[in-house]
């Protein structure tokens, strides 16, 4: 499964954590994207 980190949304801060453009905060690198809080997960380019 991809994670918050495979997401065209998220953008490092660190290998740990980004921030996720579509949500306004900062989520994990490895959340599984099937936990995507607003189910708007879609694979980087
Ligand atoms: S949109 Fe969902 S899957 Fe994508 S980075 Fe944000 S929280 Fe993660």
């Amino acid at each position: 499964m991809p994670t918050c980190k495979d997401c065209k949304f998220y953008t490092p801060v660190d290998v740990r954590t980004g921030n996720c453009s579509n949500l306004g905060s900062e989520v994990l690198a490895d959340i599984d994207t099937g936990m995507c809080p607003l189910r708007t997960f879609q694979p980087k380019d």
